[in-house]
């Protein structure tokens, strides 16, 4: 018995960067799926069946892995004409006695016009966000599995975050509404050690350069993810700034949680009709939860 306990240990360790700490096995398949599941909703715009689906599909899921979940609804105006629908922030925590927190976060709503797309036509369409919304959901949802069967050595708390992604280019706070509104209604008292936000990382052409908001504000953090990455050999992850990028991390820093966003801005389907999951990988997914699950669990 004490052999088989110790060599279940051993296979979740990945070869050369364990130090003395488990770290869980992100399966790349599995995260995939909850992309595709998510995809299968139709496009995740506020006010729409394919979100109410889709937002129960996310707390199902974590009502299934967390320890509590609970969720932020806030009433979102977007769009022309403008029309105003309830959005919803859904909010996971794991080991809730812990004192020493990671806050991990991504988006979940589908933008509800492909103002990008080549085909001025299709602009009026909403954007199917495989990439922009599944993919950083996808990877959460993963890891969601992993924490219920691996402690990790420090509580996670996990936001997918509405109304990212309705908004003009006129006007960045018309972006990022639900982080804005989680990151108001947040007591002084929440202090995580630090915040890394996922968003467009499941391009099969994976590169990540820093963004730049989280250079300026929480350098140690992007500098910790990046040496993780190296580390491991991802060279997906690409130690040069690259974009700065109003996004659901920006409220955060704003209210001092240093937040930085994993991101990879180059994405030619990005905000066109064509965002499917055909434009992604699991090996995409993989690279990035394979480095979030090794800053978290060799903290
Ligand atoms: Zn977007």
């Amino acid at each position: 018995m004490r052999l088989l306990t110790l060599i279940l240990a051993l296979s979740f360790c990945s070869v050369g960067s364990c130090n003395g700490q488990a770290v869980p096995e992100f399966n790349s398949r599995r995260a995939f799926s909850y992309l595709e599941k998510q995809c299968s909703f139709g496009a995740r715009v506020p006010g729409t069946t394919a979100h109410q689906r889709c937002r129960d599909y996310i707390l199902q899921t974590m009502r299934s892995t967390a320890d509590h979940v609970s969720t932020q609804p806030f009433l979102h105006t977007f769009g022309q004409p403008a029309h105003t629908v309830t959005a919803t922030n859904i909010i996971a925590n794991f080991f809730p006695q812990q004192k020493k927190r990671v806050l991990l976060c991504a988006h979940w709503d589908c933008r509800h016009w492909a103002d990008q797309d080549p085909d001025p036509e299709k602009r009026t369409m909403p954007v199917p966000g495989a990439n922009d919304g599944a993919s950083g959901v996808a990877v959460l949802l993963e890891i969601a599995q992993l924490l219920k069967q691996h402690k990790p050595p420090v509580g996670i708390d996990m936001v997918f975050f509405d109304g990212e992604d309705q908004g003009t280019s006129a006007d960045d706070r018309s972006y990022a509404k639900g982080s804005a509104v989680f990151a108001k209604q947040l007591l002084p008292s929440y202090r995580p050690l630090f915040g890394i936000l996922l968003d467009l990382i499941g391009d099969s052409d994976l590169q990540i350069f820093q963004e730049m908001y989280s250079i300026e504000y929480a350098r140690p953090i992007v500098d910790q993810v990046w040496q993780t990455a190296e580390k491991l050999g991802i060279d997906a992850f690409v130690p040069k700034p690259g974009y700065a990028v109003f996004d659901d991390h920006v409220p955060l820093l704003e209210r001092g949680i240093p937040c930085i966003d994993i991101i990879d801005f180059d994405y030619p389907y990005w905000h066109t009709v064509s965002d499917t999951p055909d434009k992604c990988s699991p090996e995409s997914l993989e690279k990035v939860g394979k480095v979030v699950l090794h800053v978290i669990y060799t903290l």
